[in-house]
């Protein structure tokens, strides 16, 4: 039992790799998502559960399915290199982080490869913060830095409820599409043509489901809307990534155990 393991050069075309960008040195509050990806991992093969995706696909050494380990380049802005080799073979890249900070790096691989990307972004936050603390590349930024830098067409947020001036008019600015988590209805559907990159940051959940992250802000998510919101996507996904599981934060485990399902519903999306 388990998810198989390849290198990325064993990867092929079609294949849906795993990898872990264990890194979390630009985490303004607290640090810990660097332990993340393989947590994960392990919370996936746990054996208080099965290998089903709740559509009935296995994921138990799935022919397609694989897990590349852990990455990490020296140089944080360098950290999409293994992303580039993913997308060399023809395979999907989704990446667990690690801090939200890995986005923007993992974003220039991607943009490379597609230069029409659209974003659909899951967060309290929007992540939109010119700098925080003197650091730009903050875990607070990623997605200022990569539309300023046209690494994608446009940006959808849902979740969002930590809005303030500042923030709204860098969304005006780059003219992201927010959906606050006052105005989600469970109706609402995501109509993105072409390629579409999902950003998973799991402080969307609501910190009673998701206890494991850095930043403890209410009034978020079920679990079950987060799984019935995958489940009814209908988009082009080229490539994902689930980011700030923070396991210092974690209660009994509870929360990788959510990652680990959100990360299994996406590979359903996937197969
Ligand atoms: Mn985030
Ligand atoms: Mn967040």
């Amino acid at each position: 039992m388990g998810i198989s393991r390849k290198s990325i050069e064993q990867l092929e075309q079609g294949d849906i790799a795993l990898i872990g960008i264990p890194f979390d040195n630009n985490s303004s509050f607290l640090t810990g998502p660097a332990k993340a990806p393989e947590l994960i991992i392990d919370a996936i093969k746990s054996d208080s559960a099965n290998y089903f995706t709740e559509d009935l696909k296995n994921l138990d050494r799935h022919s397609s399915v694989f897990w590349c380990g852990n990455h990490l380049e020296k140089d944080y802005l360098k950290f999409g290199q293994p992303i580039k080799q993913i997308l060399g073979k023809g395979a999907i890249p989704f990446t667990l982080g690690g801090d939200h900070s890995i986005t923007y790096p993992v974003m220039m691989a991607m943009a490379e490869k597609y230069s029409n990307l659209s974003i659909l972004h899951f967060d309290a936050h929007c992540d939109l913060y010119d700098e925080l603390d003197d650091n730009k590349h903050s875990h607070a930024c990623p997605f200022a830095r990569i539309m300023e830098n046209g690494l994608a067409e446009n940006l959808t947020q849902v979740g969002i409820r930590t809005l303030n001036t500042h923030q709204k008019q860098q969304a005006e600015r780059f003219g992201a599409k927010i959906t606050q988590m006052k105005d989600w209805r469970p109706d609402m559907k995501f109509e993105i043509d072409g390629p579409v990159y999902i950003s998973f940051d799991i402080d969307v959940l609501d910190p009673a489901f998701a206890p494991g992250v850095s930043h403890h802000e209410p009034g978020g998510f079920s679990t079950r809307e987060i799984i019935s919101m995958i489940q009814s996507l209908d988009l082009n996904i080229v490539g994902l990534d689930v980011v700030e599981y923070n396991p210092e934060r974690d209660i009994n485990g509870v929360t990788a155990m959510v990652a680990a399902k959100i990360v299994k519903e996406f590979l359903s999306k996937l197969l």
